[in-house]
């Protein structure tokens, strides 16, 4: 596998990293919030020219099917790859978990990106724990983390190549392969920002070191996510 950088990877260099969150359904605005505590300034990515100059993606929880029609309305089935392929990093959160993977069950005409070698069931943890609440060990964070599950889907096989960190009763919940992340669980919604400097800096590869209490950067939604 070639690791070198193209030179069009995007990139911020800028002491602000800019990430996306793809804003087409469900629940981007969480996301959003969580990046902007962090101090990184955040693109609602509505198009695929959006994506230009942000470091990584982010796929939020919501309806997968819904989302994935939607994302082929919008050229993103064809510009998500290719901003990967160019160097950017994505995080698939519940519903943008199924959409990054491989394979899923019972499902093989679901349209998805398949940016990460990983199977996975829709809505298998069952109608009696449809929803549920777990603390969770992730590799790389120093206590556990508080995941909220809605509807989340079960990974139900991980490839050689993806690498497991955190678990729930044994099934892997939170994965990551190179430049992907995905969780089963929402952690835009446990008001702990831990696995959103994790995304920022070891999937990004990107520092936010935003000291405790200075504002956060500002970040209209409309700015245009390039630097000047
Ligand atoms: N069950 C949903 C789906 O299959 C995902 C649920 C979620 O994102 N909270 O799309």
């Amino acid at each position: 596998m070639n690791t070198a950088p193209p030179a069009d990877r995007p990139t911020n260099d800028d002491a602000v990293p800019t990430v996306g969150v793809l804003a087409l359904q469900g629940a981007f605005r969480e996301h959003r919030r969580a990046f902007e505590r962090l101090g990184a300034r955040v693109v609602e990515v509505r198009k695929p020219a959006h994506l230009q100059g942000i470091c990584g993606l982010v796929i939020p929880g919501g309806e997968s099917t819904t989302m994935a029609k939607l994302m082929r309305a919008y050229g993103f089935d064809e510009a998500i790859p290719a901003f990967h392929a160019a160097g950017g990093a994505v995080w698939g959160t519940c519903a943008g978990a199924i959409s990054v993977a491989r394979d899923i069950d019972g499902h093989p005409d679901q349209p998805r990106l398949g940016l990460l070698d990983l199977g996975v069931a829709r809505n298998a943890y069952g109608r009696q724990v449809a929803s549920f609440e777990a603390d969770l060990a992730v590799e790389g964070l120093d206590a556990s983390f508080h995941g909220v599950f809605i509807r989340a889907p079960r990974i139900v096989r991980v490839g050689p190549d993806v690498e497991t960190i955190a678990r729930f009763e044994g099934d892997p919940v939170a994965v990551r392969s190179d430049r992907v992340l995905a969780t089963v669980f929402h952690p835009e919604l446990s008001g702990d920002d831990r696995l959103h400097r994790l995304f920022l800096e070891r999937v990004c590869l990107v520092s936010v070191d935003r000291a405790p209490g200075e504002p956060p950067a500002a970040a209209p939604s409309d700015a245009p996510a390039s630097r000047p």
